[in-house]
C-alpha cells in the first residue's frame, strides 16, 4: 500500500518546529529517521496532513561533552552511537546497545530521539537510558524542561511528553572509568525487536541501576535487583528481580517470566565479571 498524500515541511530552526507543531496540533507529524513511521504510513496505520522534518535541526543534532554529563542530540542516530563518533558517557556501553538494534541499514537512519518518541516497550534506548540515569530534554511554547528517563515512558507508545513538544535530546551523566555494565538481549530472530532486554549497570560507587524492557508495557528500572546487584549474591538478585518483573509485567507467563530472569542474571554477571 501506498501512503496517503502529504505535505511536507523542514522547519529552519528548532523555534521555528515548536511553533509549527503547537499551531498545527493533531494535523503535524515530526519524522526523524523514518524507520518507524515510514512504514506506519505505508500501512496507513497513522494519518496526518503535515509531515515535520525534525531531522535536520542544529538543535537535535548537537552532541557535547558538557563535564559531568554528555548532552546527546535527539537526532543522533544509533549508527552514529555505535561507531564512537559521538562523546560517549558510558564506558562503551551505549555502543553495545546500539549495535543490537535492528540492523545496519535501520541504524543508519533511524535516530535516538525517534525510539525515544515512539516508545515501543520492546525498544532498546528506553531501557538504556534508565539504566544510565538519563534526563529527557524537552521543547514546547513554554521553553525547555528536563524529565528522567525513568518515569517518561508510561505505557506501549505512551509517554510523558506532551503532544506540541519536541524531544530535543538526552542529558547523560559520565560513568567513571572504574565502572562496570553488562547487557543481554533476547530476540526471536537476529536485528528483531526483544523480548526481553535487561541492562545492569555499577557506577563503582557501591550502587546499581538493573533496568528491562521487552514484553513489558514500557521499560522500567528494576529497584530490588538494583538493590541486590551489589552483593554479588545471584540467588538474592534472582529472587529480588523476580518481585519487581511480577510488578513491571504482571501478565508474564512462566516462558516470559523465566526470559526476563535470564537475561537480568546474564547482564548482572557480565556486570559483575
Ligand atoms: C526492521 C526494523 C527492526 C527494528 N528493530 C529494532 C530493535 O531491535 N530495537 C529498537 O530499539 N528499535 C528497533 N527498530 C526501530 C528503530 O530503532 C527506529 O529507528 C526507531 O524506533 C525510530 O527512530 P526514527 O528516527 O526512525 O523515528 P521516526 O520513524 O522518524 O519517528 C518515530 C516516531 O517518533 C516521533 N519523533 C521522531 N523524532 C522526534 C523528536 N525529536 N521529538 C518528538 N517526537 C519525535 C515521530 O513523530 C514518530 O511518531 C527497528 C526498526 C525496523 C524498521
Amino acid at each position: 500500500m501506498k501512503p496517503a498524500a502529504i505535505d511536507y515541511a523542514r522547519p529552519k530552526d528548532l523555534a521555528e518546529a515548536c511553533a509549527m507543531l503547537n499551531e498545527a496540533g493533531d494535523a503535524a507529524m515530526m519524522v526523524a529517521g523514518g524507520q518507524s513511521l515510514v512504514p506506519m504510513m505505508s500501512l496507513r496505520l497513522t494519518a496526518f496532513e503535515t509531515l515535520l522534518d525534525v531531522s535536520r535541526l542544529e538543535a537535535l543534532k548537537r552532541t557535547e561533552d558538557e563535564g559531568s554529563h554528555v548532552f546527546l542530540g535527539a537526532a543522533t542516530t544509533h549508527a552514529m552511537i555505535e561507531d564512537g563518533k559521538v562523546p560517549d558517557p558510558s564506558q562503551g556501553l551505549m555502543s553495545r546497545v546500539a549495535s543490537k538494534i535492528a540492523y545496519r541499514a535501520v541504524r543508519n537512519m533511524g535516530t535516538i530521539g525517534g525510539s525515544v518518541a515512539l516508545a515501543d516497550p520492546a525498544a532498546d534506548w528506553p531501557c538504556g537510558l534508565i539504566a544510565l540515569e538519563a534526563e529527557v530534554i524537552l521543547a514546547g511554547p513554554d521553553g525547555e524542561r528536563a524529565l528522567p528517563a525513568d518515569g517518561f515512558f508510561l505505557g506501549p507508545y505512551e509517554t510523558a511528553r506532551e503532544p506540541n513538544e519536541i524531544i530535543v535530546g538526552f542529558r547523560i551523566p559520565k560513568l567513571p572509568p572504574a565502572a562496570r555494565w553488562g547487557t543481554f538481549k533476547v530476540a526471536r530472530k537476529s536485528g528483531a525487536f526483544s523480548d526481553s532486554l535487561a541492562i545492569a549497570v555499577l557506577p563503582g560507587d557501591g550502587s546499581a541501576r538493573v533496568a528491562l524492557t521487552g514484553t513489558t508495557a514500557h521499560a522500567g528500572l528494576l529497584v530490588r535487583a538494583s538493590e541486590a546487584l551489589p552483593s554479588g549474591n545471584v540467588a538474592a538478585l534472582r529472587e529480588a528481580a523476580r518481585a519487581d518483573i511480577a510488578e513491571l509485567d504482571p501478565d508474564a507467563d512462566a516462558y516470559r517470566v523465566r526470559c526476563h530472569l535470564a537475561t537480568v542474571t546474564r547482564a548482572a554477571a557480565e556486570a559483575l565479571s
